[in-house]
């Protein structure tokens, strides 16, 4: 059994950023996830720090938090953000006079501006659809959500913070009325651990209200399911939206070597059981091909999913909704965060520890508004140059990770789940999705001695399957003819059953 003061459920950047809220401020503490880090709405959202211009007319206090969040976590987080700029790019019928209030909300929140002629604006994305009336720049800025969790992690355990990865809460312990522990279940063993503390927090997003029932508490939520497709190519070294109120398909994030684009907004009831539906491919593809018309023939290498946790119950308009964010006291031990967004999380993070400050008695300030995160120079990955260096033993062509990349990250963690070298090195994150790197990760995971030959091959399975999820809705053209090739490697060369 563990003994520790806070217990946090969730490792999405809600519960990491409370995880290194609460190292810096010196609570003993321990995080709970049941998948790896990022395992929800954190690692399948869009990787856009907002400026806040999205919000600014329709929800002016969510905007006012995003900007003064993006100039922190541009400071404290610089080797998770790509300073891209943003622009809000007018076309041929959309409002002027949406355009008008646009501009003086933005001056009323604080969100610097800049209007720019469509010349102006070609030359900085030349890319863009050559009819645009207009764009408006903002600091909007791409984030890398993964290695966001993790350095926010690096810091709570070099303070002596605990982690239980791939461990699921199935039971909330109770005592005389109050919630004082917790029951996890190890994914690949289902042994059962014991984790008891003072304070329980609930930072499970999408799923807060099912963790909540654990501890015999309600959260009011709605659930919004959003999509998004990764093309092949960086079509736009700038985050570009569509100046209009906020809709379907408005989006587009650069992001490493490709670009992320989306989303929808559509209200679902069970976060366990979403998928992309191919009208939501089509709408996102149909709307971005308004901004970037080369966007509809770049090959799509994926598409996935992620549920918004809106705090409401039963609300249709899921849009309609505040993207702010609650805390409720359960008055039983349990406090739940909902709501928010990524780039809000530290904020949210402060705002939670600074009320278990009080429950302890304890008065030291935060500071995690000022000081950098840990480990941000020995993360692989971003630059793209830092991994251009070291070419030996490539493992993943499409990604360039290395052998001594893989055996860094097993030695460092010791897994046995491919998504954590994944999320840790961007293995199989490129056009082939895994189809070439996969199996010879693993063999590196065999040679290693973390995992046997049964397990391997149980592992791939599931990997596959996982990956195929996301390829499904994007296959056609090139795409579709590299996952012929990859099937027939692995079905015809390598024998393995589609069952
Ligand atoms: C499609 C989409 C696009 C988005 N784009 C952006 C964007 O570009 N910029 C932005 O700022 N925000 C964006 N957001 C919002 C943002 O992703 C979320 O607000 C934020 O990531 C929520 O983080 P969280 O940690 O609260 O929740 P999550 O990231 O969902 O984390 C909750 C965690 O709890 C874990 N969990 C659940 N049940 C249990 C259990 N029983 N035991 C243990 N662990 C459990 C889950 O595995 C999960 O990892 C987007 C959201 C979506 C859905």
């Amino acid at each position: 059994m563990i003994n520790t003061d806070v217990i946090i459920i969730g490792g999405g950047t809600t519960g990491c950023g409370i995880a290194r809220d609460l190292a810096l401020r010196g609570i003993p503490h321990y995080l709970i996830e049941r998948g790896d880090f990022a395992a929800g709405a954190t690692g399948s959202c869009h990787g856009l720090l907002h400026s806040g211009a999205r919000y600014v007319v329709t929800d002016p206090q969510a905007a006012k938090e995003c900007i003064s969040e993006n100039l922190i976590l541009r400071r404290i987080a610089e080797k998770c953000v790509e300073p891209t700029g943003g622009l809000f790019v007018r076309l041929p019928g959309d409002s002027k006079r949406f355009r008008d209030r646009f501009l003086k909300c933005c001056e009323d929140v604080g969100i610097p501006t800049d209007v720019l002629s469509p010349s102006r604006a070609i030359d900085l994305v030349p890319e863009l659809n050559p009819m645009i009336e207009e764009a408006i720049k903002v600091p909007d800025c791409a984030i890398d959500p993964f290695r966001l969790c993790m350095l926010n992690a690096i810091s709570s355990r070099q303070a002596g913070g605990g982690f239980l990865i791939h461990h699921e809460v199935i039971d909330i312990i109770k005592e005389k009325g109050r919630c004082v522990g917790i029951k996890a279940k190890e994914k690949f063993t289902s042994q059962i651990k014991v984790v008891r503390g003072k304070i329980i927090i609930n930072a499970t997003g999408a799923w807060g209200d099912k963790v909540a029932a654990l501890g015999g508490s309600h959260v009011p939520l709605t659930l919004s399911k959003g999509s998004l497709i990764i093309s092949n190519h960086r079509l736009t070294n700038m985050v570009i939206n569509r100046l209009r109120p906020p809709s379907d398909g408005d989006i587009i994030v650069p992001n490493e070597a490709v670009c992320l684009a989306g989303t929808t907004s559509i209200s679902v009831k069970d976060p366990d059981n979403i998928k992309v539906e191919s009208h939501e491919i089509d709408t996102i593809a149909t709307e971005v091909d308004h901004m970037i018309p080369k966007f509809g023939s770049t090959r799509m290498i994926r598409a996935y999913c992620g549920v918004r946790p809106l705090f409401a119950s039963g609300v249709e308009d899921t849009r309609a909704i505040s993207r702010g964010f609650r805390i409720i006291d359960h008055n039983n031990g349990l406090f739940s965060i909902i709501g928010g967004k990524l780039s809000t999380y530290r904020l949210m993070a402060e705002k939670m520890v600074d009320i278990i400050m009080t429950r302890f008695d304890k008065k030291v300030p935060c500071t995690t508004a000022q000081i950098p995160l840990d480990g941000q120079d020995e993360l692989t990955g971003y630059p793209l140059s830092k991994r251009l260096k070291d070419m030996d033993d490539i493992i993943c062509e499409c990604e360039l990770v290395t052998r001594a990349d893989v055996e860094g990250v097993m030695n460092r963690i010791g897994t046995k789940y491919i998504e954590d070298i994944q999320h840790r090195t961007r293995l199989g994150m490129g056009p082939c999705q895994g189809g070439f790197c996969t199996y010879r990760a693993l063999g590196v995971m065999q040679e290693m001695g973390r995992i046997s030959p049964e397990d391997s091959i149980r592992i791939l399975k599931t990997f596959l399957e996982g990956r195929f999820k996301g390829i499904r809705p994007a296959l056609w053209g090139d795409q579709l003819r590299e996952e012929q090739l990859v099937e027939s490697i692995y079905l015809g060369i390598l024998s393995m059953s589609s069952k």
